[in-house]
């Protein structure tokens, strides 16, 4: 394995699953952009990499929003380096019955997980290209397998899954692996928000989930970091086009 210090950028990483994501590729040797709608709120992802011997830089971007993920990848070109690992991660849920559902509901998860997922990947494949090296990783669902309320939302994480694949397929003869990680339960503020959404308290709701879950837990973001840093390492570069879930259980 080479020495070489590695940049990367996860989207979404001001918390949640991002932020740990963040912390554990710096303390695996990179150096990371901890990418979120306000910069100013990566502060903390940035502040405890920092404190740990890291290096990592905010940026202030909507993954969305083309014009607006071409600046953020060149401020990390020009003040970090170039980027050779991507994690996809910034997402959002407007979960709602498909009768109640709204265009506005349907477009901005859309826009968030697949458009942003590609913005960033076509964004930042010069670099990995150029450096015969790269590693792509996109967080999808087990919602990819249908979830009532979410029509929407595991229309995109099923989305992610063709999108990886087909990203493995295109780029691997330079040296580029694409890989998707499909979560099942992990405690964040959007599972918290969930039970809010349906009435329950977050430590009920996630009792509920934990029941059904065969490791009797409900996941945490570093269960979801621990996978990331594999995909993302030098040594898993024969590991293509896979998605792997990560849900204490069997959810495929
Ligand atoms: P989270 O706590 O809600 O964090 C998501 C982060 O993404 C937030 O910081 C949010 O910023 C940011 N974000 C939203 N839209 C963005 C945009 N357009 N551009 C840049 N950043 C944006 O979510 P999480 O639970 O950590 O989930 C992370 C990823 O894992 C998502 O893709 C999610 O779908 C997936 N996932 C989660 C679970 C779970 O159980 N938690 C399960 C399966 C998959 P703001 O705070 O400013 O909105």
């Amino acid at each position: 394995m080479s020495s070489t210090v590695r940049t990367a950028i996860v989207t979404g990483a001001a918390r949640g699953i991002g932020a740990a994501v963040a912390k554990r590729l710096a303390s695996d040797g990179m150096q990371v952009a901890v990418l979120d709608l306000d910069a100013d709120n990566c502060a903390d992802t940035v502040a405890a990499i920092e404190a740990a011997g890291g290096k990592a830089l905010a940026v202030g971007a909507n993954v969305a929003d083309e014009a607006s993920v071409a600046a953020a990848v060149e401020k990390v070109v020009a003040e970090l380096g170039e980027p050779t690992v991507l994690i996809n991660n910034a997402g959002i849920t407007r979960d709602n019955l498909l009768f109640k559902m709204t265009v506005e509901d349907w477009d901005a998860v859309m826009a968030v997980h697949l458009r942003g997922a590609f913005l960033m990947a076509r964004a930042t494949q010069k670099y990995m290209v150029d450096n015969k090296y790269g590693r792509i990783v996109n967080l999808s669902s087990t919602s990819a397998q249908g979830n009532r309320g979410q029509v929407n939302y595991s229309a995109a994480k099923a989305g992610m899954q063709g999108f990886t694949k087909t990203l493995s397929i295109e780029l691997g003869k330079f040296g580029v692996t694409a890989n998707a990680i499909a979560p099942g339960f992990i405690a964040t503020e959007m599972t918290a928000a969930t039970a809010e959404r349906v009435g329950a308290s977050f430590e009920d709701y996630k009792k509920v989930a934990a029941s059904q879950i065969p490791v009797a837990r409900v996941g945490e973001p570093e269960d979801i970091a621990h996978t990331a840093s594999f995909l993302a390492s030098e040594g898993a570069g024969f590991v293509s086009g896979q998605v792997i879930y990560v849900a204490g259980g069997p959810k495929d």
